[in-house]
């Protein structure tokens, strides 16, 4: 059909949004024709928007629905960045030192990063280790009364092995671990199934691995699937559960750096950095209820999951964390420690090809590579962190020196 008419029918609901593509010869000439009637009913110019190089037919089966184009972010790098990783050890290549692509419209991050990076890098490399890995989905399950639900957590209990090999059918790379906790709430119940899902960041896989054991549930207990995910998982939101049992990567990172190189990369003391951390990122947040006891962990995953294809809104879950400094005789000992970091370098997003270049970068595309990725995202948390709460603390003594006439 001409790209006119379907324009038309778009304009007065003969064809829906979702249907252009049965109309047109090809996707490009969809995603233009669907673009030119936004423009014409928005009285929009989306010139920019139009310019793609991405292959828009591959991302329109799994990535994106009622495609108009793309947009751009710019995209920077860091580095280099020394890590002295477990995974990274032990990985094909012997590179220990990274180039890290952020992407991002906030300018400074990058600098600011690039400043902890030669700060990390000068000091020797930090310290990285992956604690745990792990992908959940919480269902909410409806009984008749309270205790009919504490017969439907037994039967979870009891069947656990046979429940494993059910939800393991419909994976490769999934396994389930454990269901625990199994929280009841009146008559209803919150199984909390915990998988390893590989390379990939695991919802979807972890959703139809549950799904299919709940089908055996419903055949051998009266129950009642409310929903698939009961927000006990928790899923893409700031939670307690997630804080203290982990979700994604669990991930911590550490350093000495020498008094010298804090004073002559920082332009501060290690003093003057541990109270910033006390005041700011402990007693701060504490007092504010924050479940991210930290100054920014969000600007360095968010640059990072832009640039490597990696689902944005786990960037509210990889928030979470806690940073500690201590001040070693001059030295500075500084942590962050990251319980939530949900990453894949394999699935979702990570197959466009600009984070494909992205992954490639830093030499994790594909399978066995996702905990070396988790590795170099909290060293870059690292980072980012060590150079924003270095700038207070050097602002914070620059002001108490002018104070005291210094
Ligand atoms: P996916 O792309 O759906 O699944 C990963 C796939 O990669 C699986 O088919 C797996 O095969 C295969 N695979 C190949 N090599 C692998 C390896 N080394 N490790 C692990 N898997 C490997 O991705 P997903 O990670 O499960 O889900 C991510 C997507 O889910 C994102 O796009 C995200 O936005 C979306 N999402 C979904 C929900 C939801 O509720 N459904 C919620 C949040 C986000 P096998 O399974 O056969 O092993």
């Amino acid at each position: 059909m001409e790209p006119n008419n379907i324009i038309q029918k778009l304009k007065n609901g003969e064809i829906k949004l979702y249907e252009v593509e049965k109309h047109t010869s090809s996707v490009e000439e969809a995603i233009d024709t669907r673009r030119r009637f936004i423009e014409e009913i928005s009285n929009t110019n989306l010139d920019t928007i139009a310019k793609y190089s991405l292959d828009m037919e591959s991302a329109g089966k799994k990535n994106i629905e009622n495609p108009i184009g793309t947009i751009q972010i710019p995209i920077g790098v860091a580095g280099p960045l020394k890590i002295n990783g477990e995974y990274i050890k032990n990985s094909d290549t012997n590179n220990n030192e990274f180039y890290v692509p952020l992407a991002t419209s906030e300018g400074a991050l990058v600098a600011s990063v690039n400043r902890g990076c030669s700060t990390i890098t000068e000091a020797g490399g930090v310290n990285t280790r992956v604690i745990d890995d792990k992908m959940t989905r919480a269902p909410v399950i409806k009984a008749k009364s309270a205790s009919e639900t504490v017969k439907i957590k037994q039967w979870f209990e009891n069947n656990f092995q046979n429940l494993k090999e059910i939800a393991e059918t419909t994976t490769s790379h999934g396994k389930l671990i454990k269901i625990d906790p199994i929280l009841i709430v009146g008559n209803y119940v919150y199984p909390r199934f915990v998988y390893s899902t590989g390379d990939s960041m695991g919802m979807n896989m972890v959703t139809i691995a549950t799904e299919k054991v709940l089908e055996l549930l419903l055949d051998e207990c009266e129950a009642q699937i409310i929903a698939l995910s009961g927000n006990v998982c928790v899923d893409k939101k700031p939670s307690s559960i997630n804080l203290v049992e982990g979700r994604g990567k669990t991930v911590v990172a550490d350093i000495v750096i020498p008094a010298e190189i804090v004073k002559n990369k920082l332009k501060t003391t290690a003093e003057a950095i541990v109270e910033v951390n006390v005041a700011k990122n402990l007693l701060g947040s504490a007092a504010s209820g924050s479940m991210g006891f930290n100054a920014h962990y969000a600007n360095m995953i968010g640059a990072i999951f832009l640039a490597t294809g990696q689902d944005v809104a786990h960037v509210v879950e990889g928030s979470l964390g806690i940073t500690t400094a201590e001040d070693r005789d001059g030295d500075l000992y500084f942590s962050v420690s990251m319980p939530d970091l949900p990453i894949a370098t394999v699935g979702g997003g990570t197959s466009l090809k600009t984070a494909q270049e992205s992954l490639e970068i830093l030499g994790v595309v594909g399978s066995g590579k996702a905990k070396k990725f988790a590795e170099i995202v909290i060293a870059t948390v690292l980072a980012g962190e060590l150079s924003l709460i270095g700038a207070l603390a050097a602002g914070h003594l620059a002001r108490a020196h002018q104070q005291l006439g210094r």
